[in-house]
This record gives C-alpha cells, structure tokens and sequence, in this order.
C-alpha cells in the first residue's frame, strides 16, 4: 500500500486512502481535503477569478459540484453566499429535495443563502417549458443564464461563481471541437468578464474531475443530492464525456491535459478573432434592459407567451 505523499513530508508514514492517478499523486483522508483546497486556492489565482475582496454569489443546485464550491471556498476564507433558483422541478420531489440541500449547506457554512422562484419572477417554471417544447433543457440553460446574471446584479454581486468540473468543461470542449463551433471555442475559458451589462462569471472547480470532487463532498459529509434531474433530455453530452472517461481511463492526465493545453495553446487563436465568430450581435433588450440577440429577448417573449395563457 502506497504511503501518503503528504504525510511523507511531514516524516509520517500513513497509508494512502486516495490515489489521484492525474495528478500521481498517494493521499490519505485529511491530506486529500488539504489538497483540494490548495488546489482550488492555486486555481483562483492562476486565472486571476476574484481576490478576497470581493463578495461572490456561488449558483448552488443542491448537487455536489455546486455543495462542494461553497464549502471550499468558505473554509478558504472567501465570502461566497449562495443563490437558489426553485425551478419547480416534480414539484414534490426533486425542486424541493434540492432546496432543502442548499438550506441545509446554508446553516453549516452561517451563510446567506438567496432563493427565488422561478415561477412567481418570471410566471413558468421549466414543466411549463417541457410542455411546449421538446428543447427545454436549452431554453432551461438559457434561462437560468439570464436569470443568474439579473439575479447577481439586483442583489448587488460582481462575481458569480458556478460547479462546472473538469468532466464538463473537457467533454463541452470535444463536443464542440468534433462540431468546430467556433463561437463557443473562442469563449471557452474558465472567467468570462464583466461586460455588456454581464457580471464576471467564473469556474473555479474547472480543474477538478467529477470524482475528485465526490470524495471531497463524502469526506466532508456535505449534505447534497446525488439525484439528477429527472427532465434530464441531453443525450450527446453522456455521449462525449463517456469517450473522454475512456481516454482518462486509458491515460491517465488526459482531461486535464486536453482542457488546460487548449487553453494555453489553442484559445488564444480562436480569441483572437471571436467577434468575427459571433452569429449575431449583441443587443440590449428593450423590455428587460438585459443584454440579448434579439430584441425583446427570448426570456422576455416566453413571460409574454405564458401570460397569455392564462393560469
Ligand atoms: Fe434544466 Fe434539463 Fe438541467 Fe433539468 S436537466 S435542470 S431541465 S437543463
Ligand atoms: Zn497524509
Ligand atoms: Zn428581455
């Protein structure tokens, strides 16, 4: 049984409970959270996310990534609250076992903790969506995108922080390389800035897998929800992050080395030349005043739509 590396450095000798294999690297409990957060800590920094000062507004769901997120950050000494969107999801079960998750991670951390209703601010929630459309888990990212950034401005943050892991940042990445969507390449990175009326919005468990983050989430007994949604429709993401789990199966260091070489060697190019990328110009939205493609905005034409329809 290999020894924790960490302990060795200390002139101990415990056995390993943890093997990183990307990063090679033999850990037992304690040292796997110390890790973790130094990890994260060096990520904040090496993409400049946000300093000490500032106040961020983390989007938690009730699932792990999420959980995970604002434990670290807390226990790093940042001040991170959370946001809550109640998406009315089976209403008995997943939306309300989700709320209760975040509510409970709130009083563990002595944090605030935002919640809003999807259906009272905007008048549907996403089985309204489901109802009308066969895509509403884009409109449902849509959505909740919009609704994020309004969120944060109103309550008055400049970061909003979000759980994408590394597993969700390299199988987007293949995906769209196979597909060369180059409007989406040229904004891949983990901080996107505060611009055109968007608050800065950054990804600091980009370079964390998935798996990483669960051990964190048991050790630290955090009370999330490994359910997923139930409405979930998207078939191809499984389909490329199954490839890429075969590849870090197979070579181990393959994510994380896909995803940061992208971003040193390839962004860059594609960065470049991103406003040539974009399909449509950015415009504000005469309605809500919220930056948008078209005018009034998608979010602004579906409030109008269910409106209309009556209860
Ligand atoms: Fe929304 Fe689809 Fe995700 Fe469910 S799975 S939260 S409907 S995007
Ligand atoms: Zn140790
Ligand atoms: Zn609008």
């Amino acid at each position: 049984m290999a020894r924790c590396r960490l302990c060795r450095n200390e002139g101990q000798r415990t056995p390993a409970e943890i093997y990183l294999p990307a990063h090679r690297l033999p850990l037992c409990r304690e040292h796997f959270l110390v890790w973790f957060e130094r990890y994260l800590e060096r990520t904040i920094k090496a993409f400049r996310m946000f300093s000490r000062k500032e106040k961020i507004l983390v989007a938690v769901s009730g699932g792990k990534d999420s959980l995970t997120l604002w434990q670290a950050l807390t226990s790093l000494g940042y001040e991170a609250d959370g946001l809550f969107i109640y998406l009315g999801i089976e209403e008995d079960s997943f939306s309300l076992l989700s709320r209760r998750a975040v509510e409970a991670m709130a009083e563990r951390l002595s944090r605030p903790l935002h919640i809003v209703d999807m259906k009272s601010e905007l008048g549907f929630t996403i089985p309204d969506l489901k109802k009308k459309t066969r895509k509403y888990c884009s409109l449902c990212g849509t959505v909740k995108r919009y609704y994020l950034n309004l969120l944060a401005k109103r309550l008055g943050y400049k970061v909003v922080a979000t759980g994408h892991n590394l597993d969700d940042e390299a199988s987007s990445l293949l995906g769209n390389l196979l597909n060369w969507n180059l409007k989406y390449l040229a904004k891949k990175y983990p901080v996107l800035p505060e611009e055109h009326g968007f608050v800065r919005k950054v990804k600091p468990l980009c370079r964390f897998t998935a798996r990483e983050i669960r051990t964190y989430a048991e050790i630290r007994k955090l009370p999330y929800l490994s359910e997923s949604c139930p409405l979930s429709e998207d078939a191809t993401r499984p389909f490329y992050a199954d490839i890429m789990d075969e590849l870090e199966e197979k070579a181990p260091g393959t994510k994380l080395r896909f995803y940061l070489d992208y971003l040193r060697k390839a962004l860059p190019l594609f960065a470049e030349r991103k406003e040539e990328f974009l399909e449509r110009e950015l415009l504000t939205c005469e309605t809500c005043g919220e930056p948008a493609v078209s005018s009034p905005c998608l979010v602004c034409r579906l409030k109008e739509e269910f409106a209309g329809a009556g209860p």
